[in-house]
């Protein structure tokens, strides 16, 4: 496994390197969440690239940027057996003074995390096009974890006919069903506890479905009701959408996307399961 920390160390580096290149971006603190999108690649791909990047376009003012957690010896560990290149650019590298270039994708980044994070999928979708356009890989690798992230990243990739596949990939969840998370080592252990409730309620939502539930105001309602009696949790959206255009449902007939970020203590949790 080889680091690189610049654009330029990269590009000496990129005709060398075998094809096909699957390529994991990350902004570290590593778990097996991650680790399972760079298993994907090792197994779909010739070389793989796993880059680790602090985004700092994609936090907002009052957002976790400063304290986000960092442990670049403990990544680079857990990366060594399945990665070829770890990509670990500087922001001043990335971000030069004047920096004035965006991508924005507009519509589906209306609502939901797009709504309360306002600038973050432009950090998003910017932050990707610059890896893709340096790293150059046969296939990227995202994780339906951030489900919006990931129909805004197909979405720029087909709307501006980037030549790569972005690959989906399933959700990993500790054995309580809490979605993993670089944030969940901000919980406390109370508050880990209180965590569980954002996957109560997704699967209240599972439930509901497969009972024949078809009106996502219950559904809504329901999960509502299940997390509001959590005392530390405090609800930021609970949202049954089309799993396509995001658009809040009335009836579900097609597939639906249920979402929700919650607040526990400071931090703020998201995660989401696909109904039909
Ligand atoms: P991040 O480091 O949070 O930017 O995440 C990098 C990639 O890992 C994104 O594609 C995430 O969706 C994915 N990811 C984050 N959490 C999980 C998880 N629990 N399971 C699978 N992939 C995840």
């Amino acid at each position: 496994m080889k680091t690189v920390e610049t654009i330029a160390g990269y590009r000496e580096i990129r005709s060398q390197l075998y094809e096909p290149i699957g390529f994991v971006p990350t902004m570290g603190y590593l778990h097996e969440g991650h680790l399972s999108l760079v298993k994907r690649a090792r197994e779909e791909n010739r070389t793989v690239v796993v880059s680790i990047f602090v985004n700092p376009t994609q936090f907002g003012p009052d957002e976790d940027l400063k304290n986000y957690p960092r442990d670049k010896q403990r990544d680079l560990y857990m990366l060594e057996s399945y990665t070829d290149i770890v990509f670990l650019p500087s922001a001043e590298e990335f971000y030069t003074s004047g920096y004035n270039s965006w991508v924005d994708i507009e519509g589906i980044t209306d609502v939901l995390e797009g709504a309360r994070r306002p600038g973050h999928f432009r950090g998003v979708a910017t932050v990707c096009t610059k890896l893709f356009n340096i790293v150059q890989p046969t296939r990227a690798y995202f994780a339906q974890k951030d489900a919006q992230q990931l129909l805004v990243i197909k979405k720029m990739v087909r709307e501006l006919n980037m030549p790569l596949e972005i690959v989906a990939c399933p959700t990993i969840r500790e054995q309580d069903g809490l979605a993993m998370s670089s944030r969940n080592t901000y919980l406390n252990q109370e508050q880990r506890q209180a965590a569980k409730v954002l996957y109560k309620a997704l699967k209240l939502s599972e439930e509901l479905y497969s009972d024949g539930e078809r009106d996502a105001n219950t559904i809504r309602r329901r999960m509502t009701e299940l997390i509001e009696a959590e005392p530390l949790a405090e609800i930021d959206y609970v949202s049954v959408a089309n799993a396509e255009s995001l658009q809040e449902l009335d009836k579900i007939s097609d597939k639906a996307l249920v979402s929700l970020a919650v607040n526990i203590g400071r931090t703020r949790l998201i995660d989401n399961v696909v109904l039909g």
